[in-house]
């Protein structure tokens, strides 16, 4: 028993127990408890890492961007409502670590768990920063950051300053957090902030309000032609007008899918995506190990199966990344624990 206990602790713990899990369909397949889990990213022109949370930072021939890069974590549910926004330095450069050559940074809605660390992430980084009225509002103690803002709201198509990248930005909602009121304490899911001149650590997580939500077309471009097209969202949705066609890859967010009636088939169904990388998994709420990653709160194992089950049919031209990819997935999406590049060609 006593050898048995070793060799297991053996096994744990060698060097090359990375995660390179395929789906069997069980419950089981959802385990994140895998340490020192670095796959190999060979080069490409078309890389995207997945940075936990809603967050993602995509490369297009070395221009990168951005989009809601959060790596903080509030501390614990109950901080949702009665907790202060905090930054936590030393996971934010550990986060941000080789993230270089930023052109963008691209928000969906103006939460804590997306927008929350944007004050220290915009001081490493440069480039343009697209969110909604309510992010342009709370940047007001941040004139610095405030002057490289842009509302998307109301806009079409923009061409991402000197990145051969394009951004529409789509309508889009949020599914309910447990909270239909529009007064205390479900503030948070209201509209657009009125603007906020206070630093963000005297602010509670809840005042920064999410505003309209956003999901974007990402275009990457090769002189006039259309070379990848990516569809991104931070919340799940109910049915409503997008932009139907081939996409190479759909980034779409798993937390409260559950509250949404059809999703994410339905916007599968639209988007006819070649990959689909599954984000917003993990518990944003806690200060997670670097080597364990346990589901957000109200999600399951059992639940994430029901999902993938869901989407099961939704990928039917398959392009998988060409590299292994940590985490759980098939060659029709990908899982990926945080840290994890999806390499394409
Ligand atoms: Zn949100
Ligand atoms: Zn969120």
């Amino acid at each position: 028993m006593r050898y048995a206990a070793l060799l297991i602790l053996f096994l744990t713990s060698c060097a090359g127990s990375v995660i390179r899990r395929q789906y069997t369909g069980t419950p089981n397949d959802f385990d994140f408890r895998h340490p020192g889990c670095t796959a190999s990213t060979p080069q490409s022109d078309f890389t995207v890492r997945y940075l936990g949370s809603g967050g993602v930072y995509i490369n297009w021939k070395n221009d990168g961007l951005l989009i809601g890069p959060y790596f903080s974590h509030a501390g614990g549910v109950l901080a949702a409502q009665f907790g202060h926004v905090h930054f936590d330095d030393e996971r934010i450069a550990s986060g941000m670590k080789d993230v270089k050559n930023v052109r963008a940074i691209l928000f969906g809605h103006s939460h804590f768990d997306h927008l929350g660390d944007l004050p220290r992430v915009a001081k490493l980084v440069s480039g343009v920063i697209y969110t909604n009225d309510s992010g342009v509002n709370l940047l007001g103690n941040y004139p610095d950051v405030q002057t490289r803002a842009i509302s998307v709201e109301g806009k079409t198509s923009m061409d991402v300053p000197g990145a051969a990248i394009r951004i529409t930005p789509v309508k889009w909602d949020h599914a309910p957090q447990l909270c239909r009121l529009h007064h205390w304490p479900c503030t948070y899911a209201m509209g657009a902030a009125d603007p906020q001149t206070r630093p963000w650590e005297t602010l509670h997580l809840r005042e920064l309000r999410s505003g309209q939500t956003y999901a974007y077309v990402i275009e990457l471009l090769d002189g006039d032609r259309v070379a990848h097209r990516i569809y991104y969202n931070d919340a799940a949705a109910a049915e409503r007008p997008v932009p139907e066609g081939s996409y190479d890859l759909a980034i779409i967010c798993m937390a409260s899918y559950d509250f949404v009636r059809g999703y994410p088939e339905w916007l599968l169904a639209r988007l006819k995506p070649h990959h689909v990388l599954i984000s917003h998994y993990e518990d944003f709420f806690v200060k997670q190990k670097t080597s364990s990653w346990s589901f957000a709160p109200l999600l399951t194992n059992a639940k994430a199966n029901r999902f993938i089950e869901r989407m099961k049919d939704a990928v039917r031209d398959p392009r998988p990344p060409v590299n292994d990819v940590c985490g759980v997935k098939t060659d029709r999406w990908s899982m990926p624990v945080p840290g994890e590049t999806l390499v394409f060609q």
